[in-house]
C-alpha cells in the first residue's frame, strides 16, 4: 500500500500565527503518532489531509492521488473523528449510524443493515446500540465516533486527541480498537499524551510550533537519546542556578523533593545519575531541550 507524503506544507492564520511552517513527514501504513504541545499545528495539520482547510503551500500525495485539490476524492477514502464532535442526545446509536450511512450514499437498505451492524459488533457498542447517545460514557462516544469514521472503509483513518477525558479502561479498550484497525489502513493519531504514541504507534514525528522536531521509530529516537539524559535530586533552592548551569527538560517532584532530568552530551559529573530513557524523555528532550538544534 502506499504512504502518505506530506511536503512543504505551510499555513498561516489571519492574525498572523504560522500554525504550519514548512512541515514535510512520511506516513506509511499503521499507526503514525503526531505529537506535540498544545498549540503545535497538530489539529491544524490533521483537519488540512482531511480537507476541511486549505494551506497556503506544499503538497499532500497518497499515491496518485493530490489530497489537496482532488477532494471529493479524498473524502471516499477517509475517515476522519475530530477532536469534538456533536452527537444528538435522544436517538440511538444504531438509528444514528444508519442516518449517517445514508448520508454517505449507502442507499441499499440490506447492505448498509449489515455494514451498521459490523461496526457496532467492531466497536463493542451492538450490546449499547438501542441506547440513547446522550447516555453514553466517554469511551463510548470515541468508539461510535470510529464506528462513523469507519463506514466508508477508509484507507486513511485521522483521530485527533481521541483519549482526552478516558479512563484507563477505556482508553485501553479504544487503543485496542485503533491496533486492530491500523493492520489495514494508515492511521494518524495526534495527541499531546505520549502514553498514547508509546502503546501504539511504530512511527511518529515531534511537532511543535508548526515545524516537525523529529520523525522516525519510537525506538530509534529513544536510541538517539539513550546515555544522554540524567536525573538528580536537588533541594528547591537548587533549582535555578541548575536551570542556568544544565539543560533541564524536566522537573518533577518525588515526595515533595524536586527531581531535575537534564539533557547532556557529555557525563555532567555534578552527583547527576544516568537515566534508562524512555518515550517521555525523547519527548522531553526535543520539546525543552536544544536536541538537534
Ligand atoms: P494543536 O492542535 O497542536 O493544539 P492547533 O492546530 O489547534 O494546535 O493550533 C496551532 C496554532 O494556530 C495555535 O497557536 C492556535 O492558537 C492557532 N490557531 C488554530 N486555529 C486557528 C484559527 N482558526 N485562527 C487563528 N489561529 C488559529
Amino acid at each position: 500500500m502506499t504512504q502518505l507524503s506530506i511536503s512543504n506544507l505551510s499555513k498561516t492564520y489571519s492574525n498572523g500565527v504560522k500554525a504550519l511552517d514548512q512541515i514535510s513527514l512520511d506516513i506509511p501504513r499503521g499507526m503514525f503518532g503526531l505529537l506535540g504541545p498544545n498549540g503545535a499545528g497538530k489539529s491544524t495539520l490533521m483537519r488540512t489531509i482531511a480537507t476541511l482547510q486549505e494551506a497556503d503551500e506544499g503538497r499532500i500525495r497518497l499515491g496518485d492521488l493530490d489530497l489537496l485539490k482532488e477532494k471529493e476524492e479524498v473524502r471516499k477514502i477517509l475517515g476522519y473523528l475530530p477532536q469534538e464532535f456533536g452527537l444528538y442526545p435522544k436517538i440511538s446509536a444504531e438509528v444514528l449510524l444508519n442516518h449517517l450511512a445514508v448520508l454517505k450514499g449507502l442507499t441499499k437498505k440490506k447492505e448498509r443493515q449489515e455494514l451498521v451492524g459490523q461496526l457496532l459488533h467492531k466497536t463493542n457498542l451492538y450490546d449499547d446500540r438501542k441506547k440513547n447517545l446522550g447516555g453514553f460514557s466517554g469511551g463510548m462516544k470515541q468508539r461510535f465516533g470510529i464506528a462513523q469514521a469507519l463506514l466508508t472503509n477508509p484507507q486513511l483513518l485521522i483521530v485527533d486527541e481521541p483519549t482526552a477525558g478516558l479512563d484507563p479502561v477505556e482508553r485501553n479498550r479504544f487503543y485496542k480498537l485503533l491496533c486492530e484497525l491500523g493492520a489495514h489502513c494508515i492511521i494518524i493519531l495526534s495527541t499531546h499524551i505520549v502514553q498514547d504514541v508509546k502503546e501504539l504507534c511504530s512511527k511518529m514525528a515531534i511537532i511543535r510550533q508548526g515545524k516537525v522536531l523529529v520523525q522516525g521509530s519510537p525506538l530509534d529516537l529513544m536510541e538517539e537519546v539513550q546515555g544522554k539524559v540524567y536525573k538528580k535530586q536537588i533541594s528547591v533552592d537548587e533549582l535555578e542556578d541548575h536551570k542556568q548551569e544544565f539543560e533541564v527538560i524536566a522537573d518533577r517532584l518525588l515526595m515533595g523533593q524536586p527531581i531535575i532530568h537534564i539533557y547532556s552530551e557529555h557525563p555532567p559529573g555534578n552527583g547527576f545519575i544516568p537515566l534508562q530513557v524512555e518515550l517521555e524523555e525523547v519527548y522531553f528532550s526535543h520539546v525543552f531541550g536544544k536536541v538537534g538544534k
